[in-house]
């Protein structure tokens, strides 16, 4: 590779024929067809036959294919060739499911792709990283990571961190000069930035010199791979269950071969048992339709704002039950609009400052020139605050543009969120003067000396209590209020953060940003799901105070504190204080992280909103860190596992609610799944126990548990959220999902199909075995279609509405078809081993597989019943109290 860092930039800018304003259309295009993407080539994906492979390395799959030999040795050809197809189908539809996921979450990827800013044309643009070819000239500022590597050409104060190249975790300072010596380290490379790394602090113009695999990283970037999306919690835990599971169909199956041997049932036969118990058993489709169910979930989460770039983070949201949010942007509007501003001792409104007296000027004009924004024909770029103070000086007939030309920048200080401030220097007035803006409370102990009407003095007590009381009346009434303040240098020099002090104070300009329209109603969500919202700002804590009253996030009883007094805080007092804080303000990303953990260790799910680039390690620590989309800086939303795409807070109490939605209804799935087997398992068990014929052939099972079971399963899944899904207190962290209601529930549901499909076996009976287990199979069918309908929701399916869900009724209709199509088409029939049955033998099938669906509801109806009246004794009793309380 080229040794860069020992050329000028000039010479670099040269050697890619470009200048500082960027390349031309062409040369991108020349450059694009000469040196391809900026991406790193994707680690190799698994191949279609590595996947399909892969399906029968399952435990369960394995059972089916000795079950199928065991068919063969006793002679039972079709079976065999049933249970063998179905075990194929099964892998080819386990192989699209695969591919489908990776597609759904590539597409998702896609949408959260990184860009980057670049001069092409002399035009400042947005493009995706990976269109930047070499020779771009990219723009970095903090928060941004760098999408390339490159030699720096114009440089304020860049600080980079490249610990995932260098293993280094402090940031590293830049500069512009060329290096002298030969072969230097990476991290020495110091006029260099390299792909993959992070901007923490400053600015700086960088000519793009490698792309793609040309980068440092792309060297290493076997060591890169994404690691692949581990497994949900969810999905864990059914895993081990049906790892579990399939141990112990081993060990009945073994008792079941045994007991029959003992009962004098031939070897053959008590082999076809077990085999069938096993099948019965087996929940085939179930971790397709858990990841199905979550695919489908994302995809529709997308639509509504958040992308989760995670599948885990879809049952984490279901289970928050703490939101710590961002104010300024995410619970607020972040369109600011200068209101009032205090100068000489007066508070007038913004639009009334004369540029004709010297004050005002000062301080109109060096909310211009210390400020990036830009605003021209209603187009607003940069920070929503600085854009402010533009519109201001519109207002007030000040173009930006003219100003800043008038009185270029000669240094300057980054804003950051830690030190609020920023600064920046001009030949201004005839004078060297930096000018600095930033939190009222952090300037004001810096300032030595006041402009006043008539002059420059020493400042007095008396002018800092009356700056005290102007920014608190701002302040209450929620307005932002930034402090003005400049210093005088004999000559223009390099500034540090060591200059930041002594300084003469000009004004304060107070700005509104109303809160979000859907913010309070949100809020309230929040408060009735049992969810605590929490306001985390840099904000003033009166302004931040103001707001978070008039949203509903501070309430009677609860607390603002500010980060100095977080400071003072122990961690043990911080947890034992923490439920009754509700807002932190002038708080520094740092911060972020205690409070993510204090409400950890009292084992809340936490949820946290980051924009800024020191937000990462907190959105990291946060149960799930939701990034902002369209203000987030690129770390933030590296870090995060949801992005905003509209930045609201409104979006992450709706994505809560999406994501209980999407974990009732793989619960409800799961429900429906494992109470049909359980009533085959206890058919089965039960004839084998009684020394019965067999009531079902192996591929009657699989066909309901391949076929006909997975249509309603999906249409569960598909559930619409309803509204009192925000009703119920979130769920625990170590809620397990397999509790011991649930399974006594699936015993209960599995039992009652159970009893029917064994009245219909013996009805069958009469006639003869092949009728028995006809009439068994299509009984356990149908009545596992219909428990369909019962498995939707913990209530009665009058309640939940009989309609609102079409999939699940084109699932029964397709099931009721497919079932029909075995019964009745000839090679069908031969091929599924059914018989032919009289009229009045299918009428008693649709009533047996009916009957449990009835009991089921009528069950229901009468726990809602009884539950609406214990849910209004509390009412009436809460009532009561409230009443004797107010007495
Ligand atoms: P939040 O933390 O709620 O997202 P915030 O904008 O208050 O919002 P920061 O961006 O960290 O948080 O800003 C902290 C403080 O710094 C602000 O309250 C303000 O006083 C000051 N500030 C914000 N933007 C600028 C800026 N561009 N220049 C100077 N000071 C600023």
């Amino acid at each position: 590779m080229e040794r860069f860092f020992s050329k000028s930039y000039e010479d670099v800018l040269k050697q890619f024929n470009v200048s500082k304003s960027g390349l031309s259309e062409n040369q991108v295009k020349e450059n694009l067809d000469k040196y391809g993407y900026n991406q790193l080539t994707e680690k190799k994906k698994q191949t279609v036959m590595q996947v399909f492979l892969s399906q029968f390395k399952d435990l369960l799959v394995i059972i089916l294919i000795i079950a199928a030999i065991i068919s063969m040795a006793t002679g039972n050809v079709e079976s065999t060739l049933v249970i063998f197809a179905v075990i194929i189908l099964n892998a080819i539809l386990g192989t699209v499911q695969h591919f489908k996921a990776e597609q759904s979450l590539d597409s998702l990827k896609a949408l959260s792709a990184p860009s980057a800013k670049v001069y092409r044309n002399g035009k400042k643009i947005e493009i995706q990283s990976k269109e930047i070819v070499p020779g771009d000239i990219l723009i970095l500022e903090a928060g941004d990571m760098v999408a390339a590597d490159g030699r720096i050409v114009e440089n304020f104060s860049l600080q980079v961190n490249e610990s995932s190249l260098t293993g280094e975790s402090e940031s590293v300072n830049k500069f512009i000069d060329e290096i002298k010596e030969e072969e230097i380290a990476l991290g020495d490379q110091k006029n260099m930035v390299f792909s993959g790394s992070l901007v923490t602090y400053g600015r700086a113009l960088v000519v793009i010199t490698g792309t793609g695999m040309n980068t440092e990283i792309g060297k290493i970037a076997h060591l890169m791979e994404e690691t692949q999306e581990k497994q949900t919690p969810l999905q864990v835990s059914l895993d081990d269950f049906s790892k579990k599971l399939a141990i112990g169909i081993l060990v009945v199956c073994a008792i079941v071969f045994a007991l029959s041997l003992y009962r004098g049932v031939s070897i053959l036969d008590s082999l076809m048992f077990a085999v069938a118990l096993a099948v019965a058993a087996i929940p085939e489709a179930l971790s397709s339709i858990v990841t199905i169910v979550l695919a489908l979930g994302t995809q529709k989460m997308a639509k509504e704002n958040a992308i989760v770039k995670k599948l885990r983070a879809v049952e984490g949201l279901g289970s928050v039950s703490v939101i710590c949010s961002d104010k300024t942007g995410t619970l607020t509007q972040n369109k600011m609009t200068v209101k009032k501003v205090y100068f000489d001792n007066k508070l007038i409104d913004g639009e009334e400052v004369d540029l004709n007296d010297e004050l005002g000027n000062y301080l109109i004009s060096s909310s211009i020139l210390c400020n990036d924004s830009t605003s021209k024909n209603g187009v607003e770029i940069g920070d929503p605050t600085e854009v402010a103070l533009v519109n201001l000086g519109h207002k007030l007939s000040l173009d930006e543009l003219n100003l800043r030309k008038s009185y270029g920048r000669l240094g300057e200080l980054p804003f950051d969120s830690d030190r609020k401030l920023m600064s920046t220097l001009h030949k201004f007035d005839n004078k060297n003067l930096m000018f600095t803006k930033g939190a009222f409370d952090v300037l004001l102990d810096r300032i030595v000396k006041i402009k006043t009407s008539t002059g420059v003095r020493e400042i007095t007590y008396e002018d800092k209590q009356n700056i005290i009381n102007a920014n608190k009346q701002l302040s209450q009434s929620g307005l932002r209020v930034l402090a003005f303040a400049y210093k005088e240098f004999a000559n223009p020099e390099f500034l540090s953060l060591e200059d930041e002090n002594n300084y003469t104070f000009i004004g304060l300009i107070s700005m509104i940003d109303p809160p979000r329209e859907e913010s309070a109603e949100a809020v309230k969500d929040c408060i009735t799901a049992g969810i605590k919202p929490v306001m985390i700002t840099g904000d003033h804590k009166i302004t931040a105070s103001a707001i978070a009253k008039q949203i509903g996030i501070l309430r009677d009883g609860d607390r603002a504190i500010e980060g100095i007094e977080l400071d003072k805080m122990s961690d043990d007092e911080l947890k034992s204080n923490i439920e009754n804080i509700a807002v932190y303000a002038r708080v520094s990303p740092e911060h972020k992280i205690r409070i993510v953990r204090a409400w950890q260790e009292k084992d809340e799910i936490v949820a946290m909103t980051g924009d800024g680039v020191n937000d990462a390690p907190a959105l990291k620590q946060a149960d799930i860190g939701i990034a902002m989309g369209i203000t987030g800086t690129e770390v933030s939303k590296d870090a995060a596992s949801v992005i905003l795409t509209d930045d609201n807070f409104a979006t992450i109490v709706k994505s809560v609610a999406n994501g209980r939605n999407i974990y009732k209804n793989i619960k409800n799935s799961i429900k429906f799944l494992l109470s049909g087997n359980t009533s085959g398992i206890l058919s089965v068990l039960y004839t084998s126990l009684m020394a019965l014929p067999m009531p079902f052939h192996a591929v009657h099972l699989l066909f309901i548990n391949l076929l006909t079971d997975s249509l309603p399963a999906i249409a569960i899944g598909m559930e619409k959220s309803k509204k009192d899904l925000l009703k119920d207190k979130p769920r625990s962290r170590n809620s397990s999902i397999l509790s011991k209601d649930f399974i006594s529930e699936i015993a209960i549901e599995g039992l009652i199909i159970a009893v029917f499909t064994l009245f219909a076996f013996y009805m069958g009976l009469k006639t003869n075995e092949a009728v028995a287990s006809t009439m068994a199979f299509s009984t356990l069918c149908l009545a596992r279609l219909f428990h369909g309908f019962n498995c939707r929701g913990d209530k009665s399916i009058f309640s939940i509405g009989l309609f609102s869900n079409r999939f699940s009724w084109m699932a029964f209709g397709v099931g009721v078809l497919l079932l029909n199509l075995v019964l009745f088409v000839p090679f069908l029939q031969k091929l599924f081993e059914v018989s032919n049955l009289t009229g009045s033998q299918i009428g008693y099938i649709y009533l047996f597989a009916f009957i449990p669906t009835l009991i089921i509801q009528i069950a229901k109806v009468i726990l809602d019943v009884i539950k609406s009246r214990k849910d209004n004794n509390i009412n009436s009793s809460h009532e009561k109290e409230e009443v004797e309380k107010v007495a």
